[in-house]
This record gives C-alpha cells, sequence and structure tokens, in this order.
C-alpha cells in the first residue's frame, strides 16, 4: 500500500473508517506515553540531561562541516570509508554501487528510517538483489508490502491476526504451516526464516542513531540484535545515517542515549547499544571485511540556520507520535510519507516540498502536547505554524480558507467590531441550537459536523458576560 502526502484528508477518513488499524490503534494505546512517564519519573535529572543535550546538539549544528570531516577522518583511521549523498537518489546508487561491486545477491537489513528515505530497498531490487528486513516490525510489513506507520514501531498499525495470515501466506514455502496463536510463536517463526537470511547475507545495511566524530563509530539502538547480527555477519557492512547524526564524543553521545531509550520505549537502555567502528581487524574473531557509511544530506544543510533548524535536533524517538492524538486517531500511512506524527508534518514538507503535502501543516490541533514531551525541546507546534505562513504566503489552501483567514485577521485587529461580531455569532448559534447545547449541521463547518456535533456556545461571549456581571456589580453598589 503506498500513499501519498497530497492526499492526507482522503487517508485520514480513510484511517478512521479502518476498524483493523482502529483496533490496532487502540491497543498499542497509552503503552508508550505510560512506560515512558514511568521512565521519566525515576529520572530526576531529566530537565538538566534535556538541555544538556539540546545544547550539545547546538554546539555540532554550529560547527557541522567541522564534526563531519572529522568523522570521516576516524573512520577511515578505523579502515573504513565515507561515502557523501547530495540526494536520495545519489545515497541509493551509492548503496547498489557497493552491493554491486562485490557481487551481492542477498543483502539484509536492520531499521534505517533514512533507508525509507532513499527508497534503498526500491533501488536495490531493480539491481536484481533481494533486500531483507529484519528487525520484526520492519519484517511484517516488507511481507506486507507497506511502509512503516511509526519511526521506532512500523508495524503498529498490524493486529495479530493480521501478522499470523501474512506469516501463514509467506512462509508456507519454508514449510512452515503451524498456526500461529501467540506472540512467541510469531517471533519464533520470524527468527527461523530470518536466520536461513542472515547466514546468506552477502551485505548488511543498518542505519545509525548517532555518529561519533572522535571515535568514528556510529551507534545503533535495537532491542532484538537484528541490527549486530545485520552488522557483524556479512562480508559488508553499510551504514545509512544522515549528517545531523554526529556529535562531538562519546560522552555526548551517552547524554543523548539516555534520553533516546526513555522517550521512545520507557526503557532505560535499549536491550542493544551497539557501537560499530569500521572493519573486522587482525586481532578479531568476526566482523565484516568492509565498513562504509554513506552520509545523506537530503535538504538538511538548507535547514542549518533557516527557520526549522531546530527540527536538525530531532533524534526521531517517536514520543511525539506517541503523544498526538491526531497520529493516536489516524496512524502513520495517513501522512502519506516517511515520517509520521508532528515531526513528519514538520519534515515531510521540508523534503519533498510544501506544495507536495500542504495538509500536513493543519495536521495538528497545536495542544503542544508534542513539543512539551520532546527530548529535544523542538518547539514543533512553532515550526508547523511557520508552515501555514508560508502556505498562506504562496496562497495556498482553498479560496473560502483565505477568505476566512483575511476576514479574521482584519476583525482581530479591530477588537471593537471583533467583540460585536463574536457576541452576534455566539447569540445567533445558541438560538440554532435551540437550547440543546450541539448542532448537528453547521454551514462552513461541515467536515466537522458531519461526524460529530458541534457544541453550541453559551449565547454569548466570556467578555460579554464580564462586562454585564461588571456592570451589575457597579450598579449593585
Ligand atoms: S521531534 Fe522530538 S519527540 Fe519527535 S521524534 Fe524528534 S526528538 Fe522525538
Amino acid at each position: 500500500m503506498k500513499s501519498s502526502s497530497r492526499a492526507f484528508s482522503a487517508n485520514a477518513e480513510k484511517a478512521m473508517l479502518d476498524t483493523q488499524l482502529q483496533r490496532a490503534l487502540n491497543k498499542a494505546g497509552s503503552g508508550f506515553i505510560d512506560k515512558r512517564r514511568a521512565a521519566l519519573d525515576a529520572l530526576p535529572e531529566f530537565e538538566a540531561l534535556r538541555d544538556t543535550a539540546k545544547a550539545i546538539k547546538e554546539h555540532t549544528l554550529s560547527h557541522l562541516d567541522e564534526y563531519l570531516v572529522h568523522f570521516e577522518q576516524q573512520v577511515m583511521a578505523n579502515g573504513g570509508q565515507v561515502h557523501w549523498a547530495r540526494t536520495p537518489a545519489e545515497a541509493a546508487n551509492l548503496v547498489v554501487e557497493l552491493c554491486r561491486a562485490v557481487g551481492a545477491q542477498h543483502v539484509t537489513k536492520g531499521k534505517t528510517m533514512v533507508g525509507e528515505e532513499i527508497g534503498v530497498n526500491e533501488a536495490l531490487q531493480q539491481a536484481g538483489m533481494t533486500p531483507i528486513e529484519t528487525d520484526l516490525g520492519e519484517y511484517i510489513i516488507q511481507l506486507a508490502d507497506e511502509p512503516p506507520s511509526h519511526i521506532i514501531a512500523p508495524a503498529i498499525h498490524k493486529t495479530r491476526e493480521q501478522i499470523t495470515a501474512l506469516f501463514k501466506q509467506h512462509h508456507e514455502r519454508y514449510g512452515l504451516t503451524k498456526p500461529l496463536e501467540t506472540i512467541p510463536e510469531i517471533v519464533n517463526e520470524a527468527r527461523q526464516v530470518l536466520r536461513q537470511e542472515f547466514l546468506q547475507a552477502d551485505v548488511g545495511i543498518t542505519g545509525a542513531n548517532l555518529l561519533i566524530a572522535e571515535t568514528g563509530s556510529t551507534v545503533l539502538v535495537t532491542n532484538e540484535g537484528n541490527g549486530d547480527l545485520t552488522a557483524s555477519l556479512p562480508r559488508v557492512h553499510i551504514v545509512i545515517a544522515s549528517i545531523e547524526k554526529v556529535v562531538p564524543t562519546l560522552e555526548d553521545a551517552t547524554v543523548i542515549l539516555r534520553l533516546l531509550a526513555r522517550s521512545a520505549t520507557g526503557q532505560e537502555i535499549t536491550s542493544y547499544t551497539s557501537f560499530f567502528s569500521g572493519p573486522k581487524r587482525d586481532t578479531d574473531l568476526d566482523g565484516p571485511e568492509a565498513f562504509h557509511v554513506v552520509l545523506v544530506d537530503n535538504g538538511r544543510t538548507e535547514m542549518l540556520g533557516n527557520d526549522y533548524h531546530p527540527m536538525l535536533r530531532c533524534i526521531h524517538c517517536g514520543a511525539c507520535l506517541n503523544h498526538c492524538p491526531v497520529y493516536s486517531a489516524i496512524g502513520g500511512h495517513a501522512y502519506g510519507w516517511v515520517y509520521p506524527g508532528p515531526m513528519g508534518s514538520v519534515l515531510t514538507p521540508l523534503m519533498i516540498g510544501l506544495q507536495q503535502a500542504p495538509d500536513l501543516p493543519q495536521a495538528s490541533s497545536l495542544c503542544g502536547r508534542c513539543a512539551e514531551v520532546c527530548p529535544m525541546s523542538i518547539p514543533l507546534p512553532d515550526l508547523l505554524r511557520q508552515h501555514r505562513f508560508r502556505l498562506h504566503a504562496q496562497h495556498s489552501g482553498s479560496l473560502l480558507t483565505r477568505l476566512t483567514l483575511g476576514a479574521w485577521a482584519w476583525l482581530a485587529r479591530r477588537p471593537a467590531i471583533y467583540h460585536w461580531t463574536m457576541n452576534t455569532i455566539s447569540g445567533v448559534l445558541h438560538r440554532l441550537s435551540r437550547k440543546r447545547g450541539r448542532l448537528h449541521r453547521l454551514p462552513f463547518a461541515s467536515p466537522w459536523t458531519r461526524s460529530r456535533d458541534f457544541p453550541a456556545p453559551q449565547g454569548e461571549t466570556f467578555m460579554s458576560a464580564w462586562a454585564k456581571k461588571s456592570r451589575q456589580q457597579g450598579g449593585d453598589k
């Protein structure tokens, strides 16, 4: 299933009516939220860590060129190679060429959202290679031919019944026909299939949560250990990472790691936090013979220093998705591109163009929960508002929306007329509701009233009620 960011409204409506999706989303529900809360309650220094992490990232971003070059030098000193890609196509070509150079047929992959961004699976398949996802969630959606619906839980939208049906359909060819019922059974069967893939892989591709300039290491956090098998068993290990992932030192990395796992899954630390620092050395028992890092820009250098600069601090923890009322109602596919939720609504228009994703900046109630929980203090609602300003400046959106906003802006600058108008509208809506307190149909607000009632105003605005009360109190004295 592929969707498009341009079709967000239609995608969202479809998602709301998808009973299987709603069941899966309800089940996932508050799990991440409760675990994060408990983890933070046990970490009194969270706010201090958040400030330190923000300062580390801001310092790094203001010297990004130096730290990236230092990282490259260290990778080379360790025996690896760094490759630079300005666009997704360049990055995908680089990966394909690296795989071709060693005659690769089978390629195992750990979870990499930047890999999704550059379409690496499609590029490998077009070149005649078989990429196999080894993260369980990614493996499930690869079987379903779907993109991830969450940046840390790619198959969160699937019910257990859907997963067992997928396994039945795809695993029969391995002679695995036993009906699966429990999660351990599902995990064991995936393990059996993937073990063979790990053993026959020529190249392993992983992402990176962090790059450390001081040591030339790439850091990967997983809970399944698949990242380590992907990195160590094949002859070649390729890391795909975006350029803003670099931090200066190991110590800086540990600050961010302490925030990452807690914000993402509520764990103190993920089950596997692996540091890869080059190919196998003579004294190592195992490891890849070659180590490559493909550094992807894809518009990030343009974000440096502009209005969207804070977004480069993102560590892809997913907390903003988990706490977003919009994401919780529609899941990730409705957003139509790699990154969903509030962080996706900021990033996607920057990466594929605002005109390709004009609805995403509106996919938020601006309630502010995302900014509140973001471990990197990214002001997501402000960034979404920036997109809205740009859209308005580009005369995007319907004529009705622009006229309504224009009228509202005119009114808001004239307080006396504004209060009179609001009071009048309030009174009219109150009368229209016939004192039921709710309105079933409202012209100009049909997308809202089509599926829910509109709460009717009390009959006068707060300001007018306040003024009336003050007058009465003045008269009583
Ligand atoms: S924007 Fe913040 S909360 Fe959202 S994924 Fe990035 S770091 Fe996490």
